[in-house]
């Protein structure tokens, strides 16, 4: 295994914007906002994965985190309609789905360990029967972790039930929910809010609610859709302010670059090209110096970029999924769902350690193996 100190010797960057970036990285000094577009834009992306990678292996050496785990969307019928999403229905739609709490509970299994549920904001759908899904999940799986609803649905329970969040995320907590996604923010640019989804909540309402969980002892994510019409000061002003956040609380565990579908909605001609996807990665390695992993999420970049984002900073390959609806809506080019053994495979593809986590990052297995590696030696 390649030490950090040889690591730091080989890096080679042709780049001079990179130059006083590979310095303060060196020097865990924190990076600026130029700095964090210098890496967007950078023509030398092996250069920036280098350095992306360098500060990775600082964190959490080798080793890459996976998780057997179900994705749960449990209706597509929202009463928002943000430009970018093709996964929205309106009810009486033909492609509108409601599941029933036994559908719900059919794609549950004991083998897994975590399970993702995120939905439309649903018109008539009272606020127990959320409880009653995490509570029935919670109880049937005790082994399973909960992660649930976004902070913009969060936020759509006080709404539309007058729930506030203090009191739903006490009351999720109580029922079994034991952390929540990052989705929901999309890009906290008030231009873009503005432009894609005005009836969602807003950079503040989403940061209040992410705050509220933490200080309530519920972990969450955090995430940024990206490669639609933000722009790259957008993008890493958005990951100043999750930096910002993390400071404040230390409560989000792993950062998700999630690449905007092109699908149906068309925003932007065709998908932005996988160097960017790259680039988004190291970028966010680097800018987010306290939030220790970052996703290479596969259902979106593709396996094939997502495994080399492995080495542009990431080291979190999600999880196995199942039927994941959101990004396959809007056509993502991926399979709907994975097993343990691809998941290990891109891993060791990237030369990285597979690591078997639980929900909240608690590992429970180390393949320090190289089974099935295809490499030449
Ligand atoms: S992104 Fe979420 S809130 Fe917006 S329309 Fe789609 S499902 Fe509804």
């Amino acid at each position: 295994m390649v030490s950090l100190l040889e690591l730091a010797r080989d890096i080679h960057l042709t780049d001079p914007a990179l130059f006083p970036i590979w310095d303060a990285v060196q020097e865990e000094r924190r990076l600026t906002l130029e700095q964090g577009v210098a890496v967007l834009e950078t023509d030398d992306f092996a250069g920036a994965g280098r350095i992306a990678d360098f500060a990775k292996k600082r964190v959490t050496g080798d080793k890459v985190y996976f998780v057997l785990n179900r994705h749960i969307n449990p209706t597509n019928i929202c009463v928002l309609s943000c430009k970018f999403c093709d996964f929205a229905k309106k009810p009486g739609d033909e492609e509108a789905y409601e599941m029933s709490m036994e559908e719900i509970m059919s794609h549950m299994d004991d083998d897994i360990r975590e399970v993702h549920i995120v939905g439309g904001h649903h018109p008539t759908w009272p606020f127990q029967y959320y409880v009653d899904m995490v509570r029935n999940i919670h109880e049937k799986y005790p082994n399973v972790q909960v992660k649930a609803f976004t902070a913009s649905e969060i936020d759509y329970f006080h709404r539309r039930w007058k729930v506030p969040p203090e009191e739903s995320l006490a009351i999720f907590k109580e029922a079994g929910l034991e952390s929540m996604p990052g989705g929901g923010a999309e890009v906290f640019s008030p231009r873009v809010h503005k432009a894609l989804l005005p009836g969602k909540a807003n950079a503040d309402r989403w940061a209040e609610i992410h705050k509220t969980a933490h200080r309530m002892g519920i972990n969450s994510n955090c995430t940024l859709l990206y490669g639609h019409i933000e722009t790259f000061g957008e993008r890493i002003d958005h990951l100043i302010r999750l930096r910002e956040i993390q400071d404040e609380t230390g409560g989000f565990l792993a950062f998700i670059p999630l690449e905007y579908q092109v699908g149906f909605t068309k925003l932007r001609p065709r998908h932005t090209p996988p160097m960017d996807d790259l680039k988004m990665i190291a970028a966010a390695r680097l800018m987010l110096d306290n939030i220790k992993y970052i996703k290479a999420y596969w259902v979106m970049l593709g396996e094939a970029t997502a495994s080399i984002g492995l080495n542009f900073g990431a080291n979190d390959l999600d999880g196995t999924i199942g039927k994941e609806r959101i990004a396959h809506a809007a056509l993502a080019d991926s399979p709907a769902g994975r097993a343990r053994d691809r998941m290990l495979n891109s891993i060791r593809d990237a030369r990285r350690i597979p690591v078997e986590r639980d929900a909240l990052y608690n590992e429970l297995k180390v393949y320090e193996e190289r089974v099935g590696d295809s490499h030449p030696s």
